[in-house]
Formats: C-alpha cells, sequence, structure tokens
C-alpha cells in the first residue's frame, strides 16, 4: 500500500488550545511546523469551555495566592515548583491571549472582569461570557494560522514512531481516502485533550477517547496519575452535559428534594463553591440517600431564579440555552437538573516543567513533548480547580513551543527519516480491525465499558467494585478481539475509527482501575469508601503505571515535588 510520507522540523498532534498555542510560538520563529488533528481544530474540545481562565488580576488577589489554592485544591498532590511556574506566569498569558484579539468580557471600569470559581479565595476567573474557550480557540486558531501553520485536518493518528529512546514523528491516516501517512518529524508533540468518554455520563465532546495515552502506554512508557478523573458536580441530570461552574460562581445554589440546601453540612464556609471534588461527592451522597429530584430521584436541584435576569442573559446566556434544549428547564424560572459528570483528566502522559515526556520519573524520552489535558505536568495533582485547565492548556501549550524552538536552536534534534516499514505495525491493526468478522458490536462493547466504569470507578470507589471493574474490562478486552464492523469501505470510514478508538479507551480504562485499586487511600477526586482519610505516609506520592510485556501493568511511585505550603486538612 502506498504511503505518503512527510518531512516537518515538528509535527504536533492536536489543535486544541495546547496544540495551536504551541504550533502558534513555533511558526512565528521560523519552524516549519504541522498541526495534524481527527477533526477541523475549531471543534476541538477546548472551543466547549464555558466559564474562564484564571489569573490573579484582581486588586486584591497574588499569585501566591492563586498557588495556594491550587496546591490545596490538588489535595497537595500537585508538584509545588511547576504550579509556581504556571500561576506566575498567568497574568502574561491572559494579556498574550488579549493582545492577540481574545475579546473577554469587561467589568464597569473597562478592566477584565474576573468571577468567582470554586476552591478560590479571590474571584480570578476572567472570561469572554460563557464562551471562553471558543473564543480563545477562534484567536489562537487566527493567530496559528496567520503566522502559517500548516494544519492536516481530519487526519488520525495511530502510532508514534519510537526507537532507541527517541521519537522521529507519527503514522496515521487521511480519514477522508483512509490512506495511510507518515509524518517525520524532529520534535513531536502531543496535545490530544481528555478522555471522559470511557464514562456513561460525562461531559466531554466525542472525540474525547484519549487515543494518546493508549498509543503511547503500548510503547511501555509510562502514564501517571490516571485514578485521578475529575467528576464535576453540574453535569445536566441524565445527559451530563456541562452547566459550567459559573452557574455557582454567579450565586446558584444547591437544593435536594426536600428544599434543604444540602451544601451546609457538607463544606458550610465555601458552601456551592467549595472544590469540586467536594460538592460532586455531597450531590451524588444526596441522591444514593434519596433525596434525589427528577423522574429517576438521580438528580439535584441549582437554583438561580433569585439573580437578577440580567446576570443570566449577560453571563450565562449559552448554559440557559443548554438547558432548555437538553432538559427543556428555564433557568430564569425555574432550578433546573444537575448531577456529577466525568469531566477531566488530572493524570495522563508524564512531563517535566518544560514538557519534554518522561519515560520513567527520571529519564525522558528524546524528542518527544505533550502539553494541555493528555499530559500530567502536574499541576492539579488529585483534584483540579475550575478555570485551572484552559490556563494549563494555553499557558504550557505555548511552553512547549517555548522549549522545542530552543531544543532545536541548541541542535538538540534532528531527524530520523521512516521507511514504509515503520507504518506495519498500524497497517496490520487496521487490516485486523477491518476484515475482522467476529460477533461482538463495537457501540454494545463501548456501552458496557461506559456503564461500568461509572458504576464501578466513579465518585465512589470500594475494593470489591475495583476488583470487579478489573475482571470486566480484563473481559471486554478479550471480546475486542472478536468484533465486527461493517463498513468496509476507504471512504470517511467512522465504523474503523470508532473501532480504534475503543481499543484506546479500554486500554487506557485499566490504567485508570490499576491506579484506584492500589491507591489505598482517599485525596482530591480519588475517593476510597474503605480508605476515606489521605494517607500522606504512604501515598504522598505520584502513581506510575507501565504496561508490562505479559499485558499486565507495573506500578510505582514517584516523590511529589514540595515547597512552600506544608499539607494540612483540606476543608471548605
Ligand atoms: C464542556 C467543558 C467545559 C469546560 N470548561 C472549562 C472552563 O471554563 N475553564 C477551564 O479551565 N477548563 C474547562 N474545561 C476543560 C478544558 O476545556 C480542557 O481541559 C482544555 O481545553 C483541553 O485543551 P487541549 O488543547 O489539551 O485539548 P482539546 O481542546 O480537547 O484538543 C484535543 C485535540 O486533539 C485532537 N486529537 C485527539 N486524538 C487525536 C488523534 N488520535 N489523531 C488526531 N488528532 C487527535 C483533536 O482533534 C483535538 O484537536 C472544560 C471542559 C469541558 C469538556
Amino acid at each position: 500500500m502506498d504511503v505518503q510520507i512527510h518531512n516537518y522540523d515538528v509535527v504536533i498532534v492536536g489543535a486544541g488550545l495546547a496544540g495551536l498555542a504551541a504550533a502558534k510560538e513555533l511558526t512565528t520563529a521560523g519552524k516549519k511546523t504541522a498541526v495534524i488533528t481527527k477533526l477541523h481544530p475549531l471543534r476541538s474540545h477546548s472551543g466547549a469551555a464555558q466559564g474562564g481562565i484564571n489569573a490573579a488580576l484582581g486588586a486584591d488577589d497574588s499569585t501566591e495566592l492563586h498557588e495556594f489554592d491550587t496546591v490545596k485544591g490538588s489535595d497537595y498532590l500537585a508538584d509545588q515548583d511547576c504550579v509556581e511556574f504556571m500561576c506566575s506566569r498567568a497574568p502574561q498569558t491572559i494579556r498574550w491571549a488579549e493582545k492577540m484579539g481574545a475579546v473577554f468580557s469587561r467589568d464597569e471600569k473597562g478592566d477584565i472582569a474576573i468571577r468567582p470559581f470554586g476552591g478560590q479565595s479571590k474571584p480570578r476567573a476572567c472570561y469572554a461570557k460563557d464562551r471562553t474557550g471558543l473564543t480563545l480557540l477562534q484567536t489562537v486558531y487566527e493567530q496559528a494560522h496567520r503566522a502559517g501553520v500548516e494544519v492536516f485536518d481530519e487526519y488520525y493518528v495511530a502510532d508514534i514512531l519510537y526507537k532507541d529512546g527517541k521519537v522521529s514523528g507519527v503514522s496515521g491516516y487521511n480519514i477522508k481516502d483512509s490512506k495511510p501517512v507518515i509524518f517525520n518529524a524532529k520534535a513531536t508533540m502531543f496535545a490530544t485533550g481528555g478522555y471522559g468518554r470511557a464514562y456513561k455520563i460525562n461531559s466531554n465532546a466525542h472525540a474525547n477517547t484519549g487515543d494518546a495515552l493508549s498509543i503511547v502506554a503500548r510503547h511501555g512508557l509510562p502514564l501517571e496519575d490516571m485514578e485521578f478523573v475529575q467528576f464535576h458536580p453540574s453535569g445536566l441530570g441524565g445527559s451530563g452535559v456541562l452547566i459550567s461552574e459559573a452557574a455557582r460562581g454567579e450565586g446558584g445554589r444547591l437544593f435536594n428534594s426536600e428544599g434543604e440546601r444540602f451544601m451546609t453540612k457538607y463544606a458550610p464556609n465555601a458552601m456551592e463553591l467549595a472544590s469540586r471534588d467536594v460538592v460532586s461527592r455531597a450531590i451524588t451522597q444526596e441522591i444514593l440517600e434519596g433525596r434525589g429530584v427528577g423522574e429517576n430521584k438521580d438528580s439535584v436541584h441549582i437554583d438561580l431564579t433569585h439573580l437578577d435576569p440580567n446576570i443570566i442573559m449577560t453571563k450565562l446566556p449559552e448554559l440557559r440555552e443548554l438547558a432548555i434544549t437538553f432538559l427543556g428547564q428555564d433557568m430564569l424560572k425555574e432550578p433546573i437538573e444537575i448531577a456529577a459528570t466525568a469531566h477531566y483528566s488530572m493524570g495522563g502522559i508524564p512531563v517535566d516543567r518544560d514538557c519534554h515526556v518522561k519515560k520513567s520519573p527520571t529519564e525522558l524520552v528524546d524528542g518527544f513533548y505533550a502539553a494541555g489535558e493528555c499530559s500530567c505536568v502536574s499541576v492539579h495533582g488529585a483534584n483540579r480547580l475550575g478555570a485551572n485547565s484552559v490556563l494549563e492548556a494555553l499557558l504550557f501549550g505555548r511552553h512547549a513551543g517555548e522549549t522545542i524552538v530552543k531544543d532545536l536552536d541548541d541542535g538538540k534534534l534532528s531527524l530520523r527519516k521512516a521507511t514504509i516499514a515503520d507504518a506495519d505495525k498500524m497497517l496490520k491493526e487496521f487490516k485486523r480491525v477491518k476484515t475482522s468478522n467476529g460477533k461482538e458490536r463495537v457501540p454494545a462493547l463501548r456501552e458496557e465499558l461506559q456503564n461500568s466504569m461509572t458504576e464501578n470507578a466513579g465518585v465512589f470507589r470500594v475494593e470489591e467494585t475495583l476488583l470487579k471493574q478489573r475482571d470486566i474490562l480484563n473481559d471486554i478486552l478479550a471480546r475486542f478481539d472478536n468484533i465486527r464492523i461493517d463498513d468496509k469501505s476507504n471512504l470517511f470510514n467512522t465504523d474503523l475509527q470508532e473501532a480504534i478508538e475503543l481499543g484506546h479507551m479500554i486500554e487506557f480504562s485499566r490504567f485508570i482501575v490499576e491506579g484506584a485499586i492500589a491507591r489505598k487511600e482517599s485525596r482530591g477526586a480519588h475517593y476510597r469508601e474503605d480508605y476515606p482519610t489521605r494517607d500522606d505516609e504512604n501515598f504522598m506520592q505520584h502513581t506510575y503505571l507501565t504496561l508490562k510485556e505479559d499485558n499486565s501493568i507495573a506500578i510505582e511511585y514517584a516523590p511529589v515535588v514540595q515547597g512552600k505550603f506544608e499539607p494540612i486538612e483540606r476543608t471548605y
């Protein structure tokens, strides 16, 4: 089969905020850069970000307070050197976006407006109404384009070219006609986003299937802190479609079926604006104890009817539309139904502060970089604060660009040209999936995966259900070998793509579960009913998980970078 081969200085996989911010830096510095994406760039999940992006801009705010809130929010698992780097660069990142043309909402003085978000001691989320991500994505896309980046959209990346400790590009195919391609590059960057689709109730785009994690893991490279999956407190009842934290930031209140404002029991000071893990557990607890609302009693109410309607119409218009569209409920007139939804992945591909991918807790892979949600720096530790992720994607994406420019200019990176044989592994896998004639169906297996992950590895976890989930995943993995897809054509073969994506989802879900079984404590988003307290003595450590030749997953732990904030008990 013909394989098209391209040569670049840099290839970036992913055209969300992280990938495009890097691309903008690289092309501006004159590096020949390709961005590959399975979607049109403006359909990347970054465009769905609603609520905001953090920077300590308020008169009574400071970088140090932002750092403290982030470290406390992380349940002391974040690396404090990286948190300091992010928070101190946040204001200049906002200015950078603003200078490029991002239109932020303004306060009455004409300054960039800021609003409160959960777990933050000061209002610090800058926003563009409730369309912050889209505004930023459009801006960075325009500017990367203007600088001359080349975008290969609707290309699916299936593998990295990895040999002798060095990544020298990627292989994949053109979704339009299934033609295989190889991209050789001196530097390869992953910016492929999150993996919320592994759960039934989730807030993520359909494309968030975590492909890159499994691609990396299948080469025996580690994944970090995979057990930490964030459940956002306010997904619309039944679907999980996101109602941004801005709804609580602007004053939304939570009520159970008895009309009780239940956060008084769980976080008497911060109330609805406690951190996400705390509020998600409170909501789930109320539902489990029979105080849910809605037809299936599987939601609680968020009430915004006491707010000035102007606030809703000017600051939360999209949220109102979403609730009307998906639930037929108008937040101007009535409370709306919400419940916890799988939202964000704190773990991912381990990287150092300069976005170099790690081969082990202490060694780096040559020529390989990652940033944004697919990576684990780690600035979010065990729980991310709202509005810190768009910040991370934009800031570390840009920083990855700077790092690669420097590594290229220092002569550290060279081009290794692949041969057609380097695409063999990928082509074999395609052929296997396409010609397989088994009994199992991809949508049914995917549903089983999503339902069981939500049930057994969700907001509350316990050894028994996690072990059960390990068996379920092994079973699904075995049955995946026996799938059948009907579409055998080469044109926009979404059957083929969904099958490959399912393979990835099964693979990295095993990492989530293995990390969760081994971590016998509760920290941030990882809550073990059988180990309900944090155990700093044994688990103030990052988890590194590696796939072994016998298909088992090995675990080692690595120290957390401590700093000026001593671990204390987290209360809100
Ligand atoms: C509904 C919603 C609202 C949110 N709101 C906020 C908010 O208000 N504030 C905040 O801080 N955070 C928010 N977040 C989180 C934040 O938006 C994301 O973490 C962040 O935007 C991720 O950016 P990214 O660049 O890493 O990835 P993404 O924007 O997800 O981009 C991933 C890219 O990778 C490409 N890709 C993936 N796999 C492949 C493959 N195999 N081959 C080719 N291309 C591939 C995709 O095509 C896409 O271009 C929200 C998230 C959601 C889901």
